[in-house]
């Protein structure tokens, strides 16, 4: 039993270990696996971030979904509304640059150079624009954008020492702003989004009017399609033709030492500023850096109007790679979740498999994947709240550091139950081999016992009832095999003579010296026995009555001429014996009973005689 103990416990110990192993060699690619995770997500938040309000909402949930736990399809299908308003911003910058009226508004507030007292409003009615996603939201916030026109053109007067005139103050340099009031006033009345973006749109191409840095031709050609949009996409062709006129305008030079005519004079349009910032929000993989750099090169000096067609198609293929990388990233971000899946449940079945040890060891194994995967959702939540990535680092290697722990909490547990199970054994095999020595001791006192119990004290011969089970057995054995068996009763004669002549104990020495005398003159296979007081009885298997007969004769005359002394007085002992053997329809009383008559007889007889039974038994 403690053998098969042993070698259980060994080959649990390899079992145990080489889990232990493996899930070192897992660590480490399971490492490099939150390391994509990781960039992924903070890839994404960065492409992502402030782009589109929509895109930011799904970034909040997927941040939401992992922080709230590892849970795949939900995470899944956060990631799936992720990438579809990726796809959506990608769609929309790869598109015109302006799409709605609300976007020209802030485009124009982008664009103008605000005196510093301007500055946080400027900035704040920015962040309106970006949020007015409805067009009922665009009317007051159209009547902030004139007001802070208004008010820029009374701060920022050009002064004689401003050498570098601000764009704004130019633009209103002629104080028309005032005027734009009523036409604003009026397009509340008329509600439609359509002809407020209208306005705004006229109230910029007003500035223009007035403004010499302007194509006068290209100017008046705008008003008139102004004053006929009808439809949306009208409204937004012209917008996108009025950012780049705006873009396109002569800048005088801050030391006036050029000509304001000179080509080299062009300041790149807000077009090119537009997509120099849109590729630098773009995050984009390391193998098409290059091209993103000559892009944005190109984009960095005017842009003759001819090349923008291929400027824009190299701009589609960058944020095709850039939505391929965020694929990718999608994927690696579910190999991770799936890997941990299955980490957990592979965990799960080792735990579920030295079950079968001891429902101690379920329990513990419970309690460590408890705390396994309370690491591992924790672990989660930290690759999304990280921000520096050795802090994330740090973080994971804690984390690893606290499931190794509680790895060898559990190790040392398990050791420690086999070695106390181990104890257990050793103890109770010394307790069942004390007891068997116990049980071997009492057997044999027992077996003793019941040699005393059938033994003869005086004489030490068998005592009576030894002789009616040995008489038993063999009247079993000769039911069977029919051999003869003989029974002789022998009777001291005379022997209460010798108690009272020589006294008692002189009396039990003589019957001592008659069963010793008996004993050592029969064969092996006889049994003697002291029947009761001066009687013994010899039962002779194999030998039938005259046989027996013969031998009863022997020892008769043995006792006969043997000199018992007393005080060196001969005292005379002889015996009588009667003896039968088993026939048909005897049994062990009959056969005594036979036997006995025939002792009967010898001693009607005269005595020191045997008689054998003349009848049948
Ligand atoms: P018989 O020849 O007819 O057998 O005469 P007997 O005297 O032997 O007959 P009886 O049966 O009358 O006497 C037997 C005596 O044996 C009586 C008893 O006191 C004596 N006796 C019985 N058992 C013992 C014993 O264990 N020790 C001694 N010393 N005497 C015993
Ligand atoms: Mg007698
Ligand atoms: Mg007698």
């Amino acid at each position: 039993m403690g053998d098969n103990f042993h070698t259980d416990e060994a080959a649990w110990k390899l079992k145990y270990f080489r889990h232990l192993e493996r899930y070192e060699q897992e660590e480490a690619s399971w490492q490099k696996t939150e390391e994509l995770l990781r960039r992924s997500l903070s890839r994404v938040s960065l492409a992502a971030e402030g782009l589109d309000p929509e895109l930011d909402t799904q970034l909040q949930g997927l941040r939401k979904a992992i922080r709230q736990g590892v849970n795949r399809s939900e995470l899944a299908h956060h990631i799936e509304l992720l990438s579809q308003a990726l796809t959506k911003v990608e769609d929309q910058g790869a598109g015109s640059a302006v799409r709605t009226p609300a976007e020209a508004v802030a485009v124009l507030i982008d664009k103008v150079v605000w005196p510093r007292a301007l500055h946080r409003r400027s900035k704040s009615l920015r962040k309106q624009l970006q949020k007015a996603i409805h067009p009922a939201q665009l009317p007051p916030l159209l009547d902030d954008c004139v007001a802070l026109l208004r008010d820029g053109v009374t701060l920022d007067k050009p002064t004689d020492n401003n050498e570098n005139p601000s764009l704004w103050n130019r633009f209103f340099a002629n104080g028309r702003g005032d005027e734009e009031r009523p036409n604003l006033d009026q397009q509340e009345s008329s509600g439609s989004p359509l002809a407020l973006a209208t306005t705004v749109l006229q109230t910029i191409v007003r500035v223009f009017e007035d403004h010499d840095d302007f194509p006068a031709t290209r100017v008046e050609a705008l008003e008139k399609q102004l004053n006929t949009v009808s439809q949306p996409h009208e409204l937004k062709v012209l917008a996108t033709d009025i950012a780049l006129l705006l873009g396109a305008r002569r800048q005088p030079h801050p030391e006036g030492k050029k000509g304001l005519t000179g080509s080299a004079e062009l300041i790149p349009s807000f077009a090119n500023e537009l997509f120099i910032e849109l590729l630098e929000r773009m995050s984009l993989p390391g193998e098409v850096e290059s091209e993103a750099a000559a892009l944005r090169k190109r984009l960095s000096s005017p842009v003759d109007k001819r090349q923008w067609p291929s400027i824009l198609e190299k701009f589609c293929d960058l944020v095709a790679a850039m939505r391929r990388n965020v694929q990718e990233e999608k994927r690696d971000l579910e190999h991770f979740l799936s890997q941990l899946t299955g980490r957990l449940k592979e965990l799960d079945d080792r735990l579920q498999g030295a079950q079968s040890g001891s429902d101690r060891t379920l329990i513990n194994g419970q309690a460590l994947n408890n705390a396994v995967e309370e690491q591992v959702s924790g672990l989660a939540s930290t690759i999304q709240q990280a921000v520096e990535l050795d802090d994330l680092k740090q973080n994971v290697q804690d984390r690893l550091e606290q499931i190794r722990r509680h790895m060898d909490a559990y190790r040392e547990e398990e050791e420690r139950r086999i070695r106390t199970a181990d104890e257990q054994m050793q103890f109770l095999n010394q307790r069942l081999h004390g007891l068997e020595e116990e049980a071997d001791a009492l057997r044999s006192r027992i077996q003793e016992q019941r040699q005393r119990a059938l033994r003869d004290t005086l004489t030490g011969i068998n005592n009576r009832l030894a002789f009616d089970e040995r008489l038993d057995q063999e009247y079993s054995r000769w039911k069977r095999f029919r051999e003869p068996v003989s029974l002789t009763i022998w009777d001291v004669d005379r022997f209460k003579h010798i108690n009272d002549t020589y006294g008692h104990q002189v009396g039990d020495r003589v019957l001592a010296a008659i069963a010793k005398l008996l004993a050592s003159h029969i064969r092996e296979a006889d049994f003697i026995a002291r029947y009761g007081g001066e009687e013994f009885v010899i039962v002779m298997p194999g030998t039938g009555a005259e046989d027996a007969l013969a031998v009863a004769e022997k020892l008769r005359d043995k006792i006969a001429t043997s000199q018992f002394q007393y005080a060196g007085t001969p005292v005379a002992v002889t015996v009588s014996c009667g003896i039968a053997e088993f026939s048909e329809g005897s049994n062990p009383e009959r056969l005594f009973e036979a036997a006995d008559r025939a002792l009967y007889q010898a001693k009607e007889q005269g005595r020191n005689r045997c008689m054998q039974a003349v009848a049948a038994a």
